[in-house]
């Protein structure tokens, strides 16, 4: 167990479970909504940690109604599986996560790894830290954005916020005043978008779009507190972290590191490469921007090298 509290209530009704490990992947919070309607958002906070939320509440995983998954990613669908077996309770996701959540194979799809030369290694990694994931899930229906799923007295609204991954969803809960923002998880590390499916610019105006929201207090998946102080500008820091990288990997291909491999030997994303499956997160994720500096006239591609665009120049 952990050296903070396992779940806190942030609304009446509305609990956060906080995962292991100050919620870093692969562990995330949860949502655990005690109404009419007993209701999980996400599953991937250590398997301990739901169990003794539900009891503290009077209740047993058995005793679960539904569980409503944010987005297709391991470390979010993580055991709902295997509550799903226990409780027989519904589990609901976007339309665009059903594949990603029902197989392990459409999980590697979305993500984009099948063919990739660390494809292998990568499932070493999910084998020793998340091995339940490979599980068959089962999804009994889907959600869609702006419309409302109602948990008796609570009501979370879907607010379909892709770029992290294209079925990406936060909930607003009770309104919009606070918010579930899963994956625009405000950690230092910055917005993530290393998936074939994941977009630089959708990921942008989702941010913008909580911004537009203006919430007063925002739930990240991997903060182990919410942020209720200078919410706006954290969002706004988390956004400029995007054009910080864009702007360093400008900077590098100037340097001579002009091809894709020479970039993702001096990680512009991740400040360390974990394992080394995850240079193919890294490798995608510098290709997503090059797309975007090549469609913005900053660089151009020839044999396979980065060339620098003068301002202005012809
Ligand atoms: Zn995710």
């Amino acid at each position: 167990m952990s050296d903070y509290p396992i779940h806190s209530e942030i609304q009446p009704k509305v609990h956060l479970i906080r995962g292991s490990n100050n919620a870093r992947f692969p562990e995330a919070n949860c949502l655990f909504i005690d109404d009419e309607i007993l209701t999980l958002v996400d599953a991937g906070s250590n398997i301990d940690h739901v169990r003794k939320t539900m009891k503290d509440l009077g209740h047993e995983i058995r005793d679960l109604d539904r569980i409503v998954l944010t987005h297709f990613h391991i470390d979010h669908k993580g055991y709902a599986a295997f509550i799903q077996k226990e409780s027989e309770c519904e589990v609901l996701c976007h339309t665009l996560a059903e594949a990603g959540v029902r197989s392990f194979r459409g999980l590697v799809d979305l993500i984009g790894i099948g063919d990739h030369h660390f494809h292998n290694d990568w499932i070493e990694y999910v084998e020793a830290v998340v091995p339940h994931v490979k599980m068959s899930y089962e999804v009994s229906g889907t959600f869609h954005d702006c419309s409302p799923i109602s948990c008796g007295e609570t009501t979370l609204l879907p607010i379909h916020s892709p770029g992290h991954s294209a079925d990406h969803t936060c909930f607003g809960i009770n309104g919009n005043d606070t918010i579930f923002l899963v994956d625009i998880d405000l950690t230092n590390f910055g917005p993530w978008y290393g998936n074939v499916t994941s977009d630089v610019r959708f990921f942008k105006n989702s941010i913008r779009r909580v911004l537009d929201l203006d919430p007063k207090v925002g739930i990240s998946s991997h903060l182990i507190n919410p942020v209720t102080e200078g919410l706006r500008q954290r969002l706004e820091d988390y956004l400029h972290v995007i054009d910080v990288r864009e702007e360093r990997l400008l900077k590098l291909v100037a340097q001579g590191y002009n091809t894709v491999s020479k970039l993702v030997k001096v990680p512009t994303i991740y400040p360390r490469i974990p394992i080394d499956a995850f240079y193919f997160f890294e490798e995608l994720m510098v290709e997503k921007h090059l797309d975007i500096l090549v469609e913005d006239g900053r660089v151009e591609l020839e044999g396979g090298l980065i060339i620098p665009k003068r301002e202005g120049g012809a």
